[in-house]
């Protein structure tokens, strides 16, 4: 029979099947809404909540059940759910455990954006919120009520990078059977185990929660995230909310991270090695009033850090710098902006070198006492030399931070 032009059947159920055993360095990219089921008896008995076997693209393919387990194998879990962003992660750890009633703790230094959430959604649910003291351990405990279902711990806090006694936050949740999630974007499975502290198999978190936009993407292209846990009940929970909001992850994005994966180790210590080479640099400049890289001594939390990651532990590339009170706003906004290399922009991870001022003073409860006062400006380094940086950031102080 002779086929109408515009009758494109053919091509649409077209029988040819290329041949089985393909390999190569990259997995292959399964994308998919639909998935075929055999037959109606198949599509009755399939498992959705577990890996299985298909059921909806939004429920996983092989593209994203891959992503899932190499990200076990980082981090140390069991289970891993992934989701659009690193804050949809945090987002989707409140909702899958926190109803009305309820009271979450999270650390004074969270992530900006964790707090926001807690002030906006989760207060119009009816969950309070409390900011413990991430540098005292006792402080945490004295906030554990009846209420508390949920602890937020992150090592180091973001922009100051304290870097708290996780262990000792651990034990008092597990003392008290609270759950605990640690925001694990800078540590990544590579600065720590989050889920055996001590490397005993003895003490972990309960869930850890990672931004993939930052180390795993390393591209500054890709916004992801994963909730990883070691308690195959939890995960549940989680996994369950999860399929009810209907958070799905592109298999373009997932493939981006996939690819980026088997470097994340050598960007890493790359992106550490540059930021202590600038810290350095950064500690002898007259401008700065206090260093805050938790691999510095006298940084707070220096301890703690290398505690928990060994005296010549990894680090993330990421610092900050308390510029001195005596120069105004204006002058260390000149001074971001008159950097060359240093991109102004969020987040960090990729190639390119960040800076972004912040105004602390509306980030925190109070001004810590162990903060000096000044104006913080954060750094990530990128995968630039580290003499070409140096070279940017003298050239911008020296014209607008006179010594
Ligand atoms: C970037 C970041 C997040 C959020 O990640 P997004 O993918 O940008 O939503 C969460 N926590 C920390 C500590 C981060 O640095």
């Amino acid at each position: 029979m002779a086929h109408d032009h515009h009758d494109t059947t053919h091509l649409i159920h077209h029988p040819y099947q290329p041949p089985a055993g393909f390999e190569s360095p990259q997995p292959g990219v399964f994308k998919a809404s639909t998935v075929y089921f055999p037959n109606v008896a198949a599509m009755r008995q399939r498992e959705w909540k577990d890996k299985s076997a298909y059921t909806y693209g939004l429920h996983g393919t092989p593209t994203s059940y891959l992503l899932e387990e190499r990200l076990c194998a980082l981090e140390g879990a069991q289970q891993c759910v992934l989701v659009p962003s690193g804050l949809a992660a945090l987002a989707t750890v409140a909702l899958s455990l926190l109803k009305t009633g309820d009271e979450v703790l999270m650390p004074d230094n969270a992530y900006g954006p964790n707090k926001a959430l807690a002030e906006g959604e989760l207060r119009q649910y009816g969950i309070t919120h409390q900011y413990y003291d991430p540098m005292n351990p006792a402080d945490l405990a004295a906030r554990i009520s009846e209420r508390t279902r949920l602890v937020w711990l992150e090592a180091p806090g973001s922009v100051t990078m304290e870097f708290p006694d996780l262990v000792e936050q651990v034990r008092i949740c597990q003392a008290h059977s609270l759950t605990c999630a640690l925001d694990n974007t800078w540590g990544a499975g590579l600065a720590f185990q989050p889920f055996d502290l001590l490397g005993d198999g003895q003490l972990g978190v309960d869930i850890s929660a990672h931004a993939l936009t930052k180390y795993p993407s390393g591209g500054g292209d890709v916004l992801m995230g994963s909730i990883t846990t070691r308690d195959s009940a939890l995960h549940l929970k989680i996994k369950l909310c999860h399929m009810r909001l209907g958070m799905g992850v592109g298999a373009n994005d997932v493939e981006a991270v996939l690819r980026a994966l088997p470097s994340i180790g050598l960007r890493y210590a790359a992106q550490d090695r540059t930021a202590r080479a600038l810290a350095l640099w950064w500690q002898s400049q007259p401008q700065c009033a206090q260093l805050l890289h938790p691999a510095f001594a006298g940084a707070p939390g220096h301890a703690q850090w290398q505690a928990l990651c060994g005296v010549h532990g990894a680090s993330a590339g990421l610092f900050s710098v308390m510029i001195h009170a005596r120069y105004t706003q204006e002058q260390v906004d000149a001074f971001c902006d008159d950097l060359k290399l240093f991109r102004l922009g969020y987040s960090w991870g990729g190639p390119v070198s960040l800076v972004m001022p912040y105004a602390l003073s509306s980030m925190r409860s109070s001004w810590p006492a162990h903060l000096e006062r000044g104006t913080l400006v954060r750094f990530s380094t990128g995968l630039e030399s580290a003499e070409a940086l140096l070279h940017d950031l003298a050239q911008s102080l020296n014209q607008n931070l006179p010594a």
